[in-house]
């Protein structure tokens, strides 16, 4: 049997996780499952998997999950660092997907200890891509993709060397608004921005989806997974969601991953890699879709496309500062402090600003280094976002 972890497990990918598992049981057996808020999901998957330990992030919600477990036999823990030990208990395999740069920490925890990594966090690559890296390599770790762009250029890789590649070129769906007129842009409203026009995800990726911050931190994702030069990554408006990524090579042939926009297809390559297994997602009909669109992005009208390419150039721990600013910047937005295209003008503001300092961004990348900026750039941020709104 197969020991199974799943970090962030109450979250879209983590449910998609389950959903998998759940139909194999006698496969599995589940170490560690972990949540924040949805006491009552967490507790309830617990005890239906039989998991060796349920984890909240907040300290204060301990004796409820406590009560919810009680005669289980499923042990409960809470507080940050209890998820760190619960993502370090033996297991085969590991799903990250926390949001957010808290999910750092317990995906390289789980790589030190050994595990396959399924990494849908892409936080963790943006910021601390080559400690992740490192971390694997010397734990002899491994880190797979999750994201569905990068698990396409992953499988469309298989058996080709990456010397032979020429170019990456990742689809984005363009979001709520890719049809708005730019002038309009700041009208877009939280509810909006909240919903996708072809994927279910958690509501922070949903928004970044329409702003394109998700787009530019998988270009950066792309970068340091696939260890390709920036110049190599394209990223391409592709309405439909169902071409994923497509990858050039030398001789001009393009490989291009092709499936409905449902994340059990990527959870599940990754679950089963390098088998490929039957996997519960819609086949699709291409005759009956008839036609794919496929147009340019307009930098202009996402700007963090560019932000992105400033900080592959910048390198370094700058990835953090982006990271950070994106969500202080987000959670401005999500708390009606400021408009949907003030976000991308925060996040360009602290990168300028700590970038510039000597020394912030060329510290050693430790985990230690990458709490202190982005603590620095949260801090800048909050600063950035009270002159804007006030
Ligand atoms: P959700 O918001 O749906 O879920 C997030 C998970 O993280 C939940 O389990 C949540 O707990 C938990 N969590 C929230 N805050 C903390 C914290 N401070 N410490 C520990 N755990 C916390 O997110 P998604 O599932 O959409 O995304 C997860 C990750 O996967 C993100 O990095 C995202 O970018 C990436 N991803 C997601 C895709 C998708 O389709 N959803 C596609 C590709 C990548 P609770 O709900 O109990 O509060
Ligand atoms: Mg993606």
């Amino acid at each position: 049997m197969r020991r199974i972890s799943i970090l962030g497990a109450t979250g879209s990918i983590g449910q998609n996780t389950i959903d998998l598992i759940a139909r194999a049981p006698q496969e599995y057996r589940v170490v560690a499952l972990t949540g924040a808020g949805n006491i009552a999901q967490l507790a309830d998957d617990a005890c239906r998997l039989g998991a060796e330990i349920a984890v909240t992030a907040h300290d204060d919600r301990l004796e409820e999950l406590r009560t919810a477990l009680s005669g289980s036999g499923v042990d409960a823990a809470a507080g940050a660092q209890a998820i760190v030990e619960a993502a370090q208990r033996p297991a085969d395999w590991v799903m990250s997907a926390i949001v957010g740069v808290a999910g750092l920490a317990p995906g390289l925890a789980a790589l030190r200890d050994g595990a396959t990594l399924a990494l849908a966090n892409k936080e963790s690559l943006v910021c601390a891509g080559s400690l992740m890296r490192d971390t694997a390599r010397t734990r002899g770790a491994t880190l797979l993709p999750v994201d569905s762009e990068h698990s396409a250029i992953f499988q469309a890789l298989t058996g080709e060397n990456i010397a032979d590649v020429e170019r990456i070129v990742i689809t984005a769906s363009g979001g709520a608004f890719r049809d708005w007129p730019v002038e309009d842009l700041h009208k877009a409203t939280l509810e909006l921005a909240s919903s996708h026009p072809n994927w279910d995800m958690g509501q922070r990726i949903t928004i970044d989806s329409a702003s394109l911050f998700n787009k530019a931190m998988e270009v950066i994702e792309t970068r340091e997974y696939f260890g390709i030069e920036p110049e190599r990554i394209e990223v391409l408006v592709h309405p439909e969601s169902l071409v994923h990524a497509l990858v050039g090579f030398a001789d001009g042939a393009l490989m291009a991953h092709v499936g409905p926009p449902d994340m059990r297809h990527a959870i599940g390559y990754a679950l089963h890699w390098p088998e490929r297994r039957a996997l519960p997602v819609e086949r699709l009909d291409l005759a009956r879709i008839g036609s794919l669109t496929f147009r340019a992005p307009d930098e202009r009208r996402w700007p963090a496309l560019r932000l992105a390419r400033e900080v592959m150039a910048a390198g370094g721990l700058s990835g953090a500062v982006f990271n950070a600013a994106k969500e202080t910047a987000l959670d401005g937005f999500i708390d009606g402090r400021i408009g949907f295209t003030k976000m991308a003008e925060v996040v360009e503001r602290v990168l300028d600003r700590i970038c510039a300092q000597p020394g912030h961004i060329d510290a050693t990348m430790t985990l230690d280094n990458v709490a202190h900026i982005d603590h620095l750039a949260r801090q800048e941020a909050g600063t950035v976002i009270q002159k804007i709104a006030g």
